[in-house]
């Protein structure tokens, strides 16, 4: 399939060295944990925290998979960086538009890397007192942990290599790509100024 989509000549795909994590087992990843994720909070309503907007191809299909009743809401953060590289200092872009006290609180995230993002959200939103609240990132790059944070559902494990795709950016492109994927280094150059 991917074969014949590069005869197409696609000017997305040409940029693609390689596939990490196939569309077909992004879905039936993403089915097994909606499955595990309605068995777990069954009884109760949790809500979804998408991280934007790098989880936001993750957060609908999940959110599609759950067979309980669940809400939605959303955070915006940018983390002062260089690079590529996460200093943990974020700031929040847009906060959640409802208070989460008392409420069964799942984090949405994309990927898991040094995990100072996540450290910085799940410290943030336990101070606004949930009932509960747990973490479901769809990749996780443990080789790369800077700190400890637990991970309650976790997609995929993946190497220290840098993704794009199913919601992730390089320089705000990419994230139409159905799969996980690797760029050829020549678009990172050329990219790399954009
Ligand atoms: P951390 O704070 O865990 O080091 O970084 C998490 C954030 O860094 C992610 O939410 C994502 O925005 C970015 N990030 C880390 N690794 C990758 C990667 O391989 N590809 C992309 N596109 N973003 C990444
Ligand atoms: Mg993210
Ligand atoms: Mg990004």
């Amino acid at each position: 399939a991917h074969a014949s989509a590069r005869a197409l000549a696609s000017p997305l795909l040409d940029d693609v060295q390689e596939v990490l994590v196939s569309e077909q087992h992004i879905a039936r990843r993403v089915q097994a944990l909606g499955q595990q994720i309605s068995a777990d909070y069954r009884g109760r309503e949790p809500v979804l925290i998408g991280i934007l907007k790098g989880a936001v191809l993750f957060l609908s299909d999940l959110l599609r998979a759950l067979t309980i009743h669940a809400s939605v809401d959303f955070m915006a953060i940018s983390s002062y960086g260089t690079g590529t590289q996460s200093s943990g200092v974020v700031r929040i872009l847009k906060d959640l538009d409802h208070p989460i006290a008392g409420r069964d609180v799942l984090i949405v995230e994309d990927i898991v890397d040094t995990g100072l993002t996540i450290r910085y959200l799940l410290d943030n939103l336990r101070s606004r007192r949930p009932a509960s609240l747990r973490v479901c990132v769809l990749l996780d790059k443990r080789e790369r942990r800077q700190i400890p944070v637990e991970l309650d559902y976790v997609g995929f494990e993946i190497p220290d290599r840098f993704v794009v795709g199913y919601g992730l950016d390089y320089a705000e492109r990419y994230r139409n790509l159905p799969f996980i994927g690797v760029l050829r280094p020549e678009v990172i150059r050329d990219q790399g100024g954009r």
